[in-house]
């Protein structure tokens, strides 16, 4: 799972942290040491890591923080908004030309994910409203023009082909040109990579784009290469100069080092991050979401998000507001989990909750968790379900008894409930007033 490891760290260093109560300046050093660590291990680039530790030094060590109540608190909320920072602030939209077709080129690696990622592109930008149309320019990899072509109809995209016998540059205006007179209105389109980076490889490339003038230049990189795709981006931005970044396999990253450099080295955004191999596995990429899953705060916004494609939108909103207010209930959550099977693993949306990041690590998530958690629920009564501080022993031994699980499971499950919701209630009363958007306020 993208950035366990990191998250992990981090959860030990703060839960440390919170239960000194006041905080002195070496207990701040002491931790900002630990964190430092933490990242290096995450193989985030060093320079980065220096600049990000000195910011954080300065702001953790001033009055307000020393003087507070929960200084440990303070100084999360502080390497919650650096790590934001890092990562660029707001997420960045890819930008629409004014005269269609937009076209976007994609360029990367051989392996990064590229083919995947366009056809993944492609199906998203046609789920909302647009019209797109690939175009294959991989000429070199045998099959590459077959796989684009077999990606592309699993998402209902057409491709334009001409074979491999055409230079790419003269493939990608011929697919301009289709796109234009069949009323396609957006053009991506897939280049060749290469193992390593090569001056041929580049030299086609800068052809290419000068040649189509994209909209955008999106570079695919493999997260799991950690500093090796820095490098790679900061090549590719250098030499082609690139638009934005999209981060592939960052299911298997559990480091995070990528993601958390790509931006301050190369000063270009992070556009989506690829999550899998299903070709639905792609989001946009939020840096206040990612700092939020990294310091194990969970991802509820982009769980509301998975949630309203699969609920109604009512539905959705009502959802959102509980959480917000860590109002949501034993139904609620069965609700959800109802939907799981249609929104991705079950492993993925319980990670985007707040607190279940480490405990999930020690249970094995699969089909069967949910059936015995949903048995779980329906043997409690709708007053159970809707206050759980009814739940005393002899009714918690009635649900075990109820629902064929052991009654250790069913104190577990209680237990890692409250946990989730105590957590948030805490996340949105340490974000409340202080404008800044997303998270829990
Ligand atoms: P290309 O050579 O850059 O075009 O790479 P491909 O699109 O052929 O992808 C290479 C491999 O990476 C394939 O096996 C893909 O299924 C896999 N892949 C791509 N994106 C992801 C991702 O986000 N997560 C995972 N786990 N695998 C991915």
């Amino acid at each position: 799972m993208a950035f366990e490891s990191l998250s992990d760290k981090f959860q030990n260093i703060f839960a440390n942290l919170k239960k000194k109560g006041k905080l002195n300046e070496q207990d701040v050093k002491l931790a900002m040491r630990e964190v430092k660590l933490a990242l290096l291990e995450a193989d985030v680039n060093f320079k980065v890591v220096k600049r990000f530790i000195n910011d954080i030094k300065e702001r953790a060590v001033g009055q307000e923080v020393m003087e507070s109540l929960t200084p440990g608190q303070h100084v999360i909320k502080i390497v919650n908004e650096e790590l934001i920072k890092l990562m660029g602030e707001e997420k960045v939209d890819l930008t629409t030309s004014s005269e269609p077709p937009t076209i976007y080129m994609m360029v990367g690696l051989q392996g990064a994910g590229k083919t995947t990622t366009t056809a993944k592109l492609a199906g998203m930008l046609k789920k909302n409203g647009k019209k797109p149309l690939l175009a294959a320019c991989d000429i070199y990899r045998p099959a590459a023009i077959k796989q684009l072509q077999v990606v592309g109809e699993q998402v209902g995209v057409p491709v334009f082909t001409m074979g491999d016998k055409n230079k790419p540059v003269n493939i990608a205006k011929a697919a301009i040109e289709a796109a234009k007179s069949n009323g396609q209105n957006v053009v991506i389109v897939d280049t060749a990579g290469r193992l390593h980076i090569d001056q041929d490889m580049m030299d086609e490339l800068i052809e290419v784009k000068e040649e189509i003038r994209p909209q955008e230049v999106l570079l695919v990189v493999d997260a799991m290469t950690g500093q090796d795709a820095v490098n790679v981006a900061e090549n590719f931005n250098e030499k082609i100069g690139i638009d934005g970044v999209i981060l592939t396999k960052l299911d298997g990253d559990t480091r995070g080092g990528s993601a958390l450099s790509v931006r301050a080295v190369t000063d270009k955004p992070i556009k989506f991050a690829c999550i899998g191999e299903k070709l639905t596995d792609i989001e946009v990429f939020h840096p206040e979401r990612m700092a939020s899953r990294i310091l194990g705060m969970g991802d509820v916004l982009t769980l509301i998000e998975k949630a309203s494609e699969a609920i109604d939108a009512k539905k959705a909103a009502e959802m959102e507001r509980k959480f917000r207010k860590a109002e949501f209930t034993f139904d609620d959550f069965l609700e959800q989990m109802q939907q799981v099977k249609k929104m991705g693993s079950l492993g993925d949306i319980m990670s985007m909750l707040p607190g279940m990041n480490k405990q999930l690590k020690d249970v094995e998530v699969d089909d069967k968790e949910i059936s015995k958690v949903e048995a779980m629920i329906y043997s409690m009564t709708l007053e159970e379900r809707n206050n759980p501080a009814v739940i005393n022993p002899s009714r918690k031994r009635r649900i075990a008894k109820g629902s064929g699980n052991p009654i250790q499971d069913v104190n577990r499950f209680i237990k890692q409930f409250e946990q989730a919701k105590k957590m948030m209630k805490q996340m949105s009363g340490m974000m409340k007033g202080k404008g800044k958007k997303g998270l829990l306020n």
